[in-house]
């Protein structure tokens, strides 16, 4: 019995070629149902502990297992946690989730393009929107500071009035370290 972690809601548990859903909770236990259980009405339940050690299977599964589809549910969930906490680009993230896959997993694998449009909605679910308008580009602090909490939004002209309407008809922003200019301004010049 294996754990892929997502958050709670989405935490699977993969055995013996099956995988599995959170159902619901009781007191000592959790249910957790057959991940096809709406596409082919499979009716099989896991009942674990709530550790999740112990195991008890309810009910027969109405399908064949499949190992390989388990492979590449993990792989994807692999590429997911790699995109939402690493800055590495998708075809990188992707290559090297489908490089770990046999010859047969990999036939299993939805298309790149399908992959890559999936991570980079993940990746920007903690983005802010895109701006549609000038008005619509307002920066939120968290993304004028890097990662130390030092400055990284040097300057912005964005005019922001007591109705959050930007009044700038031509937007300058300028993002740049200090440490980037002091090596900017240490450079010979001619
Ligand atoms: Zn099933």
């Amino acid at each position: 019995m294996e754990i892929i972690k997502s958050n709670k809601q989405n935490d699977k548990i993969c055995l013996d070629g099956h995988m599995y859903t959170l159902y619901y909770e009781t007191s000592e236990t959790i249910k957790w149902r057959c991940s096809k259980k709406s596409s082919v009405r499979c009716p099989a339940v896991l009942s674990t502990d709530k550790q999740i050690t112990e195991y008890e299977k309810i009910h027969r599964h109405n399908h064949l297992p499949n190992r390989k589809e388990v492979m590449v549910t993990k792989a994807l969930m692999n590429m997911k946690e790699k995109s939402s906490t690493t800055t590495t680009n998708l075809v990188e993230i992707f290559a090297n989730g489908v490089s770990k896959l046999d010859k047969s997993a990999k036939a299993q694998m939805p298309s790149e393009d399908t992959v890559k449009r999936t991570l980079r909605n993940h990746r920007s679910k903690g983005n802010p929107i895109d701006p549609k308008s000038l008005e619509d580009c307002i920066i939120p602090h968290t993304w004028t500071i890097n990662s130390d909490g030092h400055r990284f939004l040097l300057n912005d002209n964005g005019i922001v009035d007591e109705n959050g309407k930007c009044k700038a008809d031509e937007r300058i922003v300028i993002f740049a370290t200090d440490e980037g200019l002091l090596i900017l301004l240490s450079l010979q010049l001619g």
